[in-house]
C-alpha cells in the first residue's frame, strides 16, 4: 500500500464494513466476512441500499484501529489505559443520591419539565461565577450549558464551518474534535506539539499563507498529549487571532487538574479581543455520564449557538443540571477537585515509576503537571498498531497515538491514562505493556 494515504485506506475498509462484507478481529486483522452470516436469522433483508442513502456529513472515518482497541479494552481481563474516564470508584455517589432526591422533592415538576435552550439560569450563573477565579469575566448570559463538551464543538462547527473551511489543529490533538470537523467538511491544517504546547510560530505563518476560519487548541494538559502552552505562546496565539480575526476554540475539560507547577491563566482569561470561545464539561472532574458541558464566549455566538441547539436537542437534562448547579454552589465540586488532586497524583508517580522500572529503554514517555495522560513514543522506529495485538495478548491496552494525528503521522505514539485502572492495577499493566514491547522487538 505504499503511495496510499492511510485515510484512503480505512475508508475502503470502513466502506467494506458498512456493507457487511468484511469483520475485524483483534490481532487477526480483518478477514472476508462469511456471506451466510450476512443476513442474521430473523432480520427480514433489506431491499434498501441504506450505505448508498447517507449523506457526506455521516461519513466519517470509523478508524478500525480505534474499534480494535475498545474491543480489547472492554474485556475483563484487561487492564485498560486506552481511555478517557476519571476513577469511577471516586464518584460522589451518595452526595449525588441525596441531592437528587433533595431535586425531585423539592422542585420534581419543574425539573422534569423543558428548560431554557440556553441552560437552567441559576447554573448558568454559577458556572460564570466558578470559573471567575482564574481570571475568565463572563456574565451569565454569556454561558451556554450544553450536552457535554462533545455537543459544545459540533454545534460551533456547525455554526461556524462550511465545507472545504480550513481549521487549524495540534497535531495530535483530541480525536472528538477531529470527527466533528471531518464532519462538517472541514480541511484540517496540523501545527506540531512540543514540550510547551502548540507551536505557535509555525501557526503565525500558516495563518497569513492559509487563513483558517478557526483555530482549535487544547492549552492545558493536552489530550493526548499531557503538554500545556506555555504563557508566552498563548499571548502570541492571542494576538495572533486578533490580528487575523481567527476564533479560537480553547477547550480546557482538564484545567482544574493541575497536581504540580505553577497555573497559567486559560486563553478565555488573557483575551483583550474577544476572540476565544471557551470549552469545559465536568466529565473529567465529576463524572462523563450527566452529559454537561459549557460554552463561555461572545454574547452573539452564545445566542446564535442556543438557536441551534435548541434545534438539535431543546436543552440539555435540567435534573442533571440542577445537582451540578448544586454541587458547585455548595462548595461541594471544590472539595471533590481537592479529593481528585490527592489521588491522581499517586496513580501518576505509580505509572511514571513503573515505566521507569520495566520501560527503560523501549519506550520514552512525558511527565504531565496535571490531567490525565503520559504519552509515549516506542524506540527503534516500532508502531503502535503492530504493539496493539501484543499487548491485548498479554492482558493490557492503550489508546494508539496515530489515531490522534490529522495526517499519518505518529505511528510510534501511545496514549496511556493513568485515572480510571484501579491503583493496584497501574504497576502489573505497566509491566504487561513492557512485556508486549519486548516480544515486538524480538519479531
Ligand atoms: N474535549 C476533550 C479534549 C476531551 O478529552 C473530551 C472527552 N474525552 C471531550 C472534549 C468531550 O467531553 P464531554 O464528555 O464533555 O462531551
Amino acid at each position: 500500500v505504499l503511495g496510499v494515504n492511510r485515510t484512503t485506506v480505512v475508508n475502503a475498509y470502513r466502506e467494506l464494513a458498512a456493507d457487511g462484507l468484511i469483520v475485524g478481529h483483534v490481532g487477526r486483522g480483518t478477514i472476508v466476512a462469511d456471506p451466510s452470516r450476512l443476513h442474521e436469522p430473523g432480520t427480514p433483508a433489506s431491499g434498501i441500499p441504506w450505505p448508498q442513502l447517507f449523506t457526506p456529513a455521516t461519513d466519517v472515518m470509523n478508524d478500525p484501529l480505534l474499534q480494535d482497541t475498545m474491543l480489547v479494552s472492554s474485556r475483563p481481563d484487561v487492564i485498560t489505559f486506552a481511555t478517557g474516564m476519571p476513577a469511577p470508584e471516586l464518584y460522589p455517589i451518595a452526595t449525588m443520591r441525596q441531592l437528587l432526591d433533595e431535586a425531585l422533592h423539592q422542585a420534581g415538576q419543574s425539573l422534569l419539565q423543558y428548560c431554557p435552550a440556553e441552560g437552567y439560569p441559576p447554573l448558568r450563573e454559577a458556572l460564570a461565577s466558578w470559573i471567575a477565579p482564574s481570571g475568565m469575566r463572563f456574565g451569565p448570559d454569556d454561558v451556554l450549558v450544553v450536552a457535554g463538551s462533545q455537543q459544545g464543538l459540533y454545534l460551533l462547527a456547525r455554526a461556524l464551518l462550511e465545507p472545504g473551511d480550513i481549521v487549524a489543529v495540534e497535531s495530535p490533538t483530541y480525536l472528538g474534535a477531529l470527527q466533528v470537523f471531518r464532519a462538517v467538511g472541514a480541511r484540517l491544517l496540523p501545527i506540531p506539539v512540543d514540550q510547551h504546547g502548540m507551536r505557535v510560530g509555525l501557526l503565525e505563518d500558516v495563518v497569513a499563507r492559509r487563513r483558517p476560519k478557526l483555530i482549535y487548541t487544547l492549552p492545558t494538559f493536552q489530550n493526548p498529549t499531557g503538554t500545556t502552552m506555555s504563557r508566552d505562546r498563548r499571548e502570541r496565539l492571542l494576538a495572533l487571532a486578533a490580528r487575523y480575526q481567527v476564533p479560537v476554540i480553547e477547550d480546557d475539560p482538564y484545567g482544574a487538574l493541575r497536581y504540580a507547577g505553577e497555573s497559567i491563566p486559560p486563553l478565555a482569561a488573557l483575551d483583550q479581543h474577544g476572540v476565544v470561545l471557551y470549552l469545559s464539561t465536568v466529565s473529567k472532574i465529576l463524572f462523563p455520564g450527566f452529559r454537561i458541558g459549557w460554552i463561555a464566549g461572545p454574547r452573539p455566538v452564545i445566542e446564535r449557538l442556543a438557536i441551534l441547539k435548541q434545534i438539535v436537542d431543546l436543552d440539555t437534562n435540567p435534573l442533571a443540571q440542577w445537582a451540578v448547579w448544586a454541587f458547585i454552589t455548595r462548595g461541594l465540586l471544590d472539595a471533590h477537585l481537592e479529593r481528585l488532586r490527592r489521588h491522581y497524583p499517586e496513580r501518576l508517580e505509580r505509572m511514571l515509576a513503573a515505566l521507569e522500572r520495566y520501560a527503560t529503554g523501549v519506550l520514552e514517555w512525558t511527565r504531565p503537571a496535571g490531567g490525565f495522560y503520559v504519552w509515549c513514543r516506542l524506540t527503534d522506529g516500532l508502531r503502535a498498531r503492530d504493539l496493539l495485538p501484543e499487548a491485548a495478548r498479554r492482558g493490557v491496552a492503550f489508546a494508539p497515538g496515530e489515531s490522534f494525528h490529522p495526517d499519518d503521522a505518529g505511528t510510534g505514539t501511545l496514549r496511556l491514562n493513568f485515572t480510571f485502572p484501579p491503583v493496584t492495577a497501574i504497576e502489573p499493566g505497566i509491566a504487561r505493556l513492557a512485556e508486549a514491547v519486548q516480544a515486538l522487538r524480538s519479531i
